[in-house]
Order: C-alpha cells, then sequence, then structure tokens
C-alpha cells in the first residue's frame, strides 16, 4: 500500500511535466476499476469522493472502501475529499483516514474564502494531510455561471492560506459531456507567474485529451479531475450489457461485467496525462 497525499504525487508531476488525474468516485465498482487501472498504468491516482458521492455513502464508509482499494495496488494513492464545504466535513474525512481535502469556499467573498480555507489547510496539515484550494468560481454546464481566476488573487490566496494545490476557473466548467472548448492559456501563464503552486482543473472532461497533455507538460497544472466522461463510460457500458443480456438481474454479475471497459477507459485516462 503506498497512502500519499496530493504534496507527494503533485511536486514530482509539476518537476516532470505531467499531471496526476483525480478520478470521480461514484461507488465500489468504479473505485475498483480506477484502482486497478492505476496499478495497470504503474501510475499515481487520486480517487475521490466528491459531493455526489458522500450524498449516496456516508464519508466513513467512503474512508474504508478507498483505504481498502490502495493496500490492494502498488502505485501511489490519494483519498481525497472533493469539494469539502465545511470543518466538519474535513473533521470527518480526517477521521476516515482521507489523505487529503479539498475545501471549496469559491462561492465566498475572497477574505472569508482565504480565511476559512487556511483555517481547513492548518487542520489537514496538522492531521498529515494534504489540502487543495478553490479561487474563482468553476461552474456548473446548466448551472451555476463561472467566474475567471484573478491572478493577483491567486497569489495572494496562495500565500495566505498555505494550501498545497489550487483550483482555478480559466474556462472549464464541471458536468460537460463533449470535450470542446479550449481553456484560457493567457490567464493560466499568468497565474503561473504568480504563484509556485500546482494548479488543478475541475471539469476535465470538457478538455480535450490532447489539450490535457499539453498543459500538463508546459504549465503548473498537474491535476485534472476526471467525472463526466468515465461516467459516460459507464451508463454506454452498463446500457449495453443489460441491453445484450436481458435476463441478468444480479448485480455483481451486472455491474462486474462493465467493469473492464471502464478500467481500460480509466487506463487512457491515467496515460494521457503521463507525460
Ligand atoms: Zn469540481
Amino acid at each position: 500500500m503506498t497512502l500519499v497525499t496530493l504534496r507527494d504525487v503533485l511536486k514530482p508531476a509539476l518537476e516532470e511535466g505531467r499531471a496526476v488525474a483525480g478520478l470521480v468516485c461514484l461507488g465500489w465498482e468504479d473505485a475498483r476499476a480506477y484502482a486497478m487501472a492505476a496499478q495497470d498504468e504503474g501510475l499515481p491516482v487520486i480517487l475521490q469522493a466528491g459531493p455526489g458521492a458522500r450524498a449516496h455513502m456516508p464519508i466513513p464508509v467512503w474512508g474504508a472502501t478507498l483505504r481498502n482499494l490502495a493496500e490492494e495496488v502498488d502505485v501511489p494513492v490519494v483519498i481525497h475529499l472533493d469539494h469539502g464545504k465545511s470543518a466538519d466535513e474535513a473533521r470527518a474525512a480526517i477521521d476516515a483516514g482521507f489523505t487529503s481535502i479539498m475545501y471549496d469556499g469559491s462561492l465566498d467573498p475572497l477574505d472569508k474564502n482565504i480565511e476559512d480555507t487556511a483555517r481547513i489547510a492548518e487542520m489537514a496539515h496538522a492531521a498529515g494531510l494534504s489540502c487543495e484550494g478553490e479561487l474563482g468560481v468553476v461552474g456548473y454546464v446548466d448551472g451555476a455561471p463561472s467566474r475567471g481566476t484573478d491572478p493577483d488573487e491567486a497569489a495572494r490566496f496562495a500565500a495566505a492560506t498555505g494550501v498545497d494545490a489550487l483550483a482555478i476557473s480559466v474556462g472549464n466548467v464541471h458536468l460537460q459531456t463533449e470535450a470542446a472548448q479550449g481553456l484560457d492559456r493567457a490567464r493560466i501563464d499568468a497565474i503561473a507567474a504568480r504563484t509556485s503552486l500546482p494548479l488543478v482543473i475541475h471539469g476535465g472532461s470538457g478538455v480535450p485529451a490532447a489539450e490535457r497533455l499539453r498543459l500538463a507538460r508546459e504549465t503548473p497544472i498537474t491535476k485534472f479531475n476526471i467525472g463526466t466522461e468515465l461516467r459516460q463510460t459507464f451508463g454506454r457500458a452498463l446500457r449495453n450489457r443489460l441491453e445484450q443480456d436481458p435476463d441478468t438481474f444480479d448485480r455483481i454479475a451486472i455491474l462486474g461485467g462493465i467493469e473492464p471497459d471502464l478500467r481500460a477507459a480509466a487506463r487512457a485516462v491515467l496515460r494521457g496525462l503521463a507525460g
């Protein structure tokens, strides 16, 4: 088992011009497929439990689930709380054995975001975890609009919060079902010029694979969160399996049957960021 923090995997990635995938987990089968994909590729992986996952299954169960998977593989695994919204959630993640916490105060005014993120980062570091913050707003398709990250604010945020990684808004949007638009390279470069932190792109599914790799090589973006793209693979594979075998009713047989597709898709995502 190689349980590690964001710091452990993002620092070398930054130095070597590659990025690490933060894969959004929703249940046991997808999380297992992602851990095995990382093992297949010999690459580190960040297994993330976000708000959707936590509404579906409690944080202590996620902690045990992801730790169990990390024990099964030899590659570095970060167990990351995605979009944590409170100190209580951060505490629950620490108690459940997570190795990393994202605190998302991006909708708050700058001063409050800095103050709250600094407090959570201190709490995370005291317990040996890493912390990711967000500045600017990464919006949602058909939902909250985005607000681009201000480079000067990023410098202040980085210095005042002590976070280990910074999620930025540079044209990326959550829940994109097609990789279409390019990111704002000028804004990325301006942010990179004012802070030395590893940068994180949420909504990575909306960024074409070739652009993800280029950004990994040329900028301090070292973490791409990938959810939608793999959920589409999951949904498609599940639909195919049920259509091909309409008499199958057993959950383990159904979901077990789609794991190879998911594992292959996750391998491609991981490989695509590896430099
Ligand atoms: Zn996000």
